[in-house]
């Protein structure tokens, strides 16, 4: 059901949001990106007279931890939403429920950190009943930790038969991911980056069935070249997974997939902003030395795939980004896809470091869609159902 089908007027509504943002040592944002991705969902609830009781997680403390408190974030919500934010010092027990009772229509309340009580990470029944005594909606919004089968995401939604539904940012994930899967339009492709090819080898295994082009770079890809008697050097390699890498091959063979692998590439002795560097066969790489990012010849051959593409994921980057000798290849591979995005194709943009690097580049506004949720989209991109969203369906 979508937020639009509830009637809001004069409802307590409780928000499931991800306002699990960064803080640096003062305890001021760094980052109020997930506070802005909920706002539409928050303004909608208001505008059609609801009141929202915002309830969210904050990093990973073991019981109370002020560092940890969602009341270091108040201020923020408050600027982002533009309005005064009424901060509960609990999430659940008779004092946070006689304060969501007492709100009034048009209101804002954040309750404290779901997480200072284990039972939201354990899933716990009891927990999440609390919870449901503070209000008559449940709206989930967090598409961050929609993976997680935590009271408040898998539980909760369980005690609002009829009532409950996706917010704005949550359903916008979900088509955009069912757009790749399901409805992509031809050629399909996906780059898939990173440093480690285990954790990737359930998208990779999915991703067979759905695209028709997959470019594996980054890291990740010399388990597969080394799989295929390539001398990769010092390289990252994951020796335990090369069957699994051989048997990726195979597959994509027998159904008709062409996997595409980097040829030329960045090597360098040690990964430090003031190493030299040299470019290398993929196949060939000298025994001292490792490779770092794409090189030229790859470059023009992956540009090219790109371009002819009209439906794109990209998740991975296809160098170490973070260092400056080793970033062209990345910057390249998202300017390529910008491009092909402003001529007409559908990309899907995940996972956290693809995210950092085009932040890095400053071209977050050139994709069709950037997901907000790292594990939540490499998951659902795995062909899974994820808890938080199946328990707004059922
Ligand atoms: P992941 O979290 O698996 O997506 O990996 C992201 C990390 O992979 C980034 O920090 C990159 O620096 C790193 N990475 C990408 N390419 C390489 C490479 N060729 N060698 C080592 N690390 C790499």
């Amino acid at each position: 059901m979508l937020i639009t089908e509830l009637d809001l007027n004069d409802k307590k509504v409780l928000v499931r949001v991800d306002f699990n943002v960064p803080v640096d040592k003062n305890l001021g944002v760094t980052d109020n990106t997930r506070i802005k991705s909920s706002k539409k969902t928050i303004s909608y609830i208001l505008e059609n007279g609801g009141t929202c009781i915002l309830i969210s997680h904050m990093g990973r403390p073991k019981g109370y931890d002020e560092k940890q408190s969602l009341k270091n974030i108040v201020n923020e919500v408050g600027k982002v939403l533009n309005k005064e934010i009424t901060f509960i010092n609990d999430c659940i027990g008779d004092n946070t429920k006689r304060a969501c009772k007492e709100s009034k229509k048009g209101d804002v309340l954040l309750l404290e950190n779901l997480r200072f009580y284990s039972g939201e990470e354990d899933g716990d029944l009891e927990f999440a009943k609390s919870l449901s005594e503070l209000g008559d909606i449940y709206i989930n919004d967090a598409f961050g930790t929609a993976h997680r089968n935590h009271a408040s995401t898998g539980i909760l939604p369980s005690f609002f038969q009829g009532c409950k539904a996706m917010g704005f940012l949550l359903s916008r994930e979900v088509d955009a991911i069912e757009t790749f899967l399901n409805n992509g339009q031809k050629p399909i492709l996906s780059i898939i980056g990173g440093a480690k090819v285990s954790s990737k080898i359930e998208i990779l295994n999915n991703l067979i069935n759905v695209v028709d082009d997959i470019i594996i770079a980054g890291g990740m890809a010399y388990t597969f070249i080394k799989s295929m008697g390539g001398e990769i050097g010092n390289s990252l390699c994951e020796d335990e997974f090369l069957k699994q890498a051989k048997d990726i091959l195979f597959l994509a063979n027998r159904k008709n997939v062409n996997l595409h692998f980097p040829e030329d590439v960045i090597v360098s002795r040690e990964i430090s902003k003031t190493s030299s560097t040299e470019v290398a066969s993929i196949y060939n790489i000298p025994t001292h030395m490792e490779g770092l990012d794409i090189g030229p010849k790859t470059l023009n051959k992956f540009s090219k795939i790109i371009l002819r593409s009209n439906t794109i994921l990209w998740n991975g980057p296809v160098g170490v980004f973070e260092i400056p000798n080793f970033q062209n290849g990345t910057k390249q591979i998202a300017s390529a896809i910008a491009k092909a995005t402003e001529c007409g194709a559908f990309s899907l943009v995940g996972g956290g470091d693809s995210i950092s690097a085009i932040k890095l580049f400053r071209m977050d506004d050139k994709f069709s869609y950037i997901s907000t949720g790292g594990g939540a989209m490499l998951e659902s991109i795995e062909g899974k159902v994820l808890p938080g969203i199946k328990a707004i369906l059922n």
